[in-house]
This record gives C-alpha cells, sequence and structure tokens, in this order.
C-alpha cells in the first residue's frame, strides 16, 4: 500500500523523536518468545514489526528465548519457533540468544538491589503475599520481613540459591511501595525458589527469576533500545523502568506497548492452541484449520501474503479483532499472478466425446495464467474420455443455468465446444457417464467465430489422469455461534473439514515444484499437503476459495 503520504505508524514517531533527541543512534528490537507452544498468526506481526523497525532504521533485529520458566518449556519449541521466525523472513542473522544464559547477570542485580536496600527476603507463604497486596482501591501492608537488614538479606538469598529452602517458602522481593496506585509497584517478587531443572542450564539454578524483573535485564544487557510487547504490559512499565535504573544499566531500554493481533472468531491463544492439540480435536500444532505459522505453511499460505496481511492490518494501541477474510485477500493477491492455473475435477462424472477417435490423445496449448503471460503455457492431454465437475452438468436445468444439459453446448475450457447429446444413469439414479459430441472446428485459439456458448468448464482427460486426495476447509469453530459456548466448551463447526478421496487431476501436477502454489481452476487455490502427501497417494489442501466476500474500504 504506496501511497503519496508517507505515513507513520505511532511507534515509528516514538523511534524517530528517540534519534532525533539523541536517545539512541541506532535501534536495536527483539522478538522474545517464552519456547512454551507453537507461534501463532499474532505473533507473526510481533516478529514483523520488530524486524522491519530494525531494517527500515538500519538497526539490528534479536532473535532471543525467554526461558526463564523451566515448569512450561521445551526445547522441541526452540527449534520449531527458529523456523517460523526464518520462514517469515526475519533475519536474526547471528544474533540468537537466550534470556538463561543471562541467569548470572540476574543474580548479580539481586545482589545489587539488595546492597542498595531496594530488595529482601520475605517469609510470607503465597497466600499472605496474595492478602497483603491489597486491592484496585485499598493500599497493600507491609511484609513483617520487609526491614530485614542487608546482611541478613544477602545471606539468605545466597541460601536461597544454594538450596537451603523449599519451594515457595522464600522470595525474593523489590522494595518499593505497598501503597502505590499500581499494584504491580507493591514489592513485587523478583525470584522464587523452584527445585527444577532447566533445559539449558540444567541443576545449576534451583531459584528463577520472575519474567518482570528477567526481561528487562535481558533487554539492558542486548542493548535494546526499543522493548516492543502487547497492551498488557502497559501497567507493568513503571517496574520495568524501576528495574532498569535501580539495576544501574548505562543505557536503559524503553518499552512500547501496541495492541494484540485478533483474528474474529479465530482461536489464536498459545494456551488454547495447545488444548486442541491436547484433546485431539485436530491434527496435531500444524493441523491447516488453526492459525499457527506451521498451520498456515502447511495450508500453503506464504510469507508474502502474511507480511501483507500484517501491513494491511497496521499497528495501533487499540485492541480489536480482523476478519479471517482479509488474510483470504492477502493470499489470494499475492498468488494471483504467481500460481499456474491448472485444472483439477473435485467431484467426477465421465464425459465421453463419440465422434472423438478412440484411442487418440492430442496435447493442446494451455497458458499457465491467463493474466500473466510471461508464464508460458504447458501442454494439456485430451481425448474421447474426459472427467468433469458433477455440478457442471444436469438434467433438468434452472434458468440461467449455462453448462451442461441435454442439448446445450459448452465450451471445454482452452479445448473445443462440445453438445450434450445423452446421459447414462444408474439404479440408484445418479448420472454416471454423459455422451456428447464435438465440434473440431472450434478448438480454443484457432479464431473460430462461427457461434457463441455461455458456459466454460473445466476438465481432465481420464486415461492420463492423476487421482489425488484433496482436503477442504472451513474455520474450525461455528462462526455463527462465536468460539465459545456458554459453559466455556468450544463451539466447533463440524464441517471444519471435508476429504475428498476421488479427484482427478492434469498429469502436470507430477511435475510440480516442492511448496508449488496453484490454482484449480474455478475451485480456488491449493497446494500439497508437506505431511500426508506422497507420490503413490498425492493430497492436496485448498488454500482458499476463489470467492472474496473481503472489501478493503
Ligand atoms: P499467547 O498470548 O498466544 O499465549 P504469549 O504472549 O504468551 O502468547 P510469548 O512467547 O510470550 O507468547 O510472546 C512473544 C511475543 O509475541 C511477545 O512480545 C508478545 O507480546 C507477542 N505476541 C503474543 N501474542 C501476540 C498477538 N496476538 N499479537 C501480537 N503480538 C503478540
Ligand atoms: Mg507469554
Amino acid at each position: 500500500m504506496e501511497s503519496e503520504v508517507i505515513s507513520r505508524n505511532f511507534i515509528e514517531q516514538i523511534i524517530e523523536k528517540d534519534i532525533e533527541e539523541g536517545y539512541c543512534t541506532t535501534v536495536k528490537t527483539r522478538f522474545p518468545p517464552e519456547p512454551n507452544g507453537y507461534l501463532h498468526i499474532g505473533h507473526a506481526k510481533s516478529i514483523l514489526l520488530n524486524y522491519g523497525l530494525a531494517q527500515k532504521y538500519n538497526g539490528q533485529f534479536n532473535l532471543r528465548f525467554d526461558d526463564t520458566n523451566p515448569t512450561k518449556e521445551d526445547i522441541e519449541f526452540v527449534e520449531s519457533i527458529k523456523k517460523d521466525v526464518e520462514w517469515l523472513g526475519a533475519d536474526w542473522e547471528d544474533r540468537l540468544f537466550f534470556a538463561s544464559s543471562y541467569f548470572d547477570r540476574m543474580y548479580e542485580c539481586a545482589v545489587l538491589l539488595i546492597k542498595k536496600g531496594k530488595a529482601y527476603v520475605c517469609d510470607l507463604t503465597p497466600e499472605e503475599i496474595r492478602e497483603y497486596r491489597g486491592t484496585l482501591t485499598e493500599p497493600g501492608k507491609e511484609s513483617p520481613y520487609r526491614n530485614r537488614s542487608v546482611e541478613e538479606n544477602l545471606e539468605l538469598f545466597e541460601n536461597m540459591k544454594n538450596g537451603v529452602y523449599e519451594d515457595g517458602s522464600k522470595v525474593l522481593r523489590a522494595k518499593i511501595d505497598m501503597a502505590s496506585p499500581n499494584i504491580n509497584m507493591r514489592d513485587p517478587i523478583i525470584y522464587r525458589v523452584a527445585h527444577m531443572r532447566h533445559h539449558s542450564t540444567g541443576d545449576k539454578w534451583c531459584i528463577y527469576p520472575m519474567y518482570d524483573f528477567a526481561h528487562p535485564i535481558e533487554d539492558a544487557i542486548e542493548g535494546i533500545t526499543h522493548s516492543i510487547c502487547t497492551l498488557e504490559f502497559e501497567d507493568h512499565r513503571p517496574l520495568y523502568d524501576w528495574v532498569v535504573r535501580e539495576c544501574e544499566f548505562a543505557s536503559p531500554p524503553k518499552q512500547i506497548e501496541f495492541a494484540k493481533l485478533y483474528l474474529t472468531n479465530v482461536i489464536t491463544g498459545k494456551r488454547y492452541i495447545k488444548k486442541l492439540v491436547q484433546e485431539g480435536i485436530v491434527d496435531g500444532w500444524d493441523d491447516p484449520r488453526m492459525v499457527s505459522i506451521a498451520a498456515l505453511r502447511r495450508r500453503g499460505f506464504t510469507p508474502e501474503s502474511i507480511r501483507m496481511f500484517v501491513e494491511l492490518v497496521g499497528v495501533t494501541k487499540a485492541n480489536g479483532s480482523v476478519d479471517y477474510a482479509m488474510l483470504e485477500h492477502c493470499i489470494r493477491e499475492d498468488l494471483k499472478l504467481k500460481a499456474r492455473r491448472m485444472m483439477a475435477v473435485l467431484d467426477p462424472v465421465k464425459l465421453v466425446i463419440d465422434n472423438y477417435p478412440k484411442g487418440q490423445i492430442e496435447y493442446l496449448d494451455v497458458p499457465n495464467n491467463q493474466e500473466n503471460e510471461a508464464m508460458g503455457t504447458r501442454k494439456v492431454p485430451f481425448g474421447r474420455v474426459l472427467y468433469i465437475e458433477r455440478e457442471d452438468f444436469m438434467e433438468e436445468p434452472p434458468k440461467k443455468y449455462y453448462r451442461l444439459f441435454p442439448g446445450n453446448e459448452v465450451r471445454l475450457m482452452s479445448a473445443y465446444f462440445v453438445k450434450c447429446e445423452s446421459f447414462i444413469k444408474d439404479e440408484n439414479g445418479k448420472v454416471t457417464e454423459i455422451h456428447c459430441t464435438y465440434d473440431p472446428e472450434t478448438k480454443s485459439g484457432s479464431g473460430f467465430t462461427g457461434r457463441k456458448v455461455k458456459g466454460t468448464i473445466h476438465w481432465v482427460e481420464a486415461g492420463t489422469a492423476m487421482q489425488v486426495e484433496a482436503r477442504l476447509y472451513e474455520n474450525l469453530v461455528d462462526e455463527e455461534k462465536g468460539v465459545y459456548n456458554e459453559d466455556g466448551s468450544l463451539n466447533l463447526n463440524p464441517n471444519s473439514l471435508t476429504v475428498l478421496t476421488n479427484c482427478y487431476v492434469e498429469p502436470e501436477f507430477a511435475n510440480a515444484a516442492e511448496n508449488e502454489k496453484f490454482q484449480f481452476v474455478r475451485n480456488g487455490y491449493f497446494c500439497m499437503d508437506c505431511k500426508d502427501s506422497t507420490k503413490e497417494h498425492p493430497v492436496f489442501n485448498r488454500i482458499v476459495s476463489l470467492k472474496s466476500s473481503f472489501k478493503i474500504s
């Protein structure tokens, strides 16, 4: 969306002002996922935003795993996250970091705070801490342990580190203000005891830093200038600023919040995606009906389409949700001039051309993309017996039905006119064969102008066609009813997956490039499923249909 006026989003405005005023000379951003699940479309927004800013201002972009909480994390997710970030095109070069490698520095920061009288070891139970914290309308109450001496605190904290205490028996708290109107500032916990093995530091630590303490330190160590996060952290910003100031970092980073990306009636949260996987409602993290990056990739979305989508959505401070149709719009736009348009019949019925020579096959020149001549042409076999879509024939057509019916003539796409002469039904009344005659004069590209037909249908030659499976998708949740039922259960759409096992496609599909996306003419955009497709049993996913309900206002 290029325009004459260069408009900047609010983050770019802040950054430009910061550069102008000398707060920073270069921009350093990061994407800090917790390795506790697969990334989703919302993360894509954060990744592309952070990476885009670093690019735009000739800065640096870090990928940092925020692996400070060993209870929920798994190394499996580190690899999947790296793959997804790379696929989106966000290049972290050699700047891949792990928060866990800063544990020593974080510990030193905590010791510094204790020495400055800004942190203390507290023996209150978790319940008591909650009670003492107060509410939005009442101030908190000071812990009886708040005024321990620096020496005592240093000793107790060291004991915490050395495994002297049980989980939950002691915590280290920042000493800020129990009467602060901001609850986050009421002596927040910054370290807790947890006798747990960490996937990278092993058993070295039995105390782990809390997010609100660890995150600003991670940013500061890496020299991040703008720490961009989502809106729910806005109330934590005073604490963020407190930590980097009290830990005495020379050029402290600045936190900026933006609104999360939500899709209407689509499940995005990591937690909820995890639940769908664990309950077996979907076929793994990359089930093509989901919006994890892995799922979008498997479904056939391109990185370009996701980037276009993120651009279109923009960056705001206001929470809201975006229609899935916009994402579909982007993939259609991206593939429109890039994808080969090929013939595939999803619900086949036989069409026999009685006056076409038996056993003859001719190869027709078919444009790969009528809107992009540069894509050239390919040869498509044509013969006496074809498959067409069952819905392209009707025994008794309604008005304005221009496809095949007894006595009517249509164009076979890129081939000839055929006229329906008769048809055969089985004992159940199902049409099994349609018989036609063709007119050799009407070959596509021959310049024939003798008469016109109103309908054009696609086809594949039966003898050379490949039999394939096609999977059609709808939203995982029922769009009319919303994501959740009143009892909190998910409102699943029973038609979210349709498997068609008897589809036929032109033989050229055997030469498809890896990851190639296609338009199946009249049926939508498709790609081969990267998980289930084999040479013997090709499986195609429908990325999106051709019809669009989306309008850019
Ligand atoms: P979820 O809310 O889905 O569980 P999360 O916030 O727990 O995700 P993290 O790994 O902590 O996941 O997130 C990494 C980064 O991605 C954070 O900076 C977070 O703010 C950002 N992020 C997460 N969800 C979204 C979203 N829906 N839109 C934009 N950014 C997001
Ligand atoms: Mg999180």
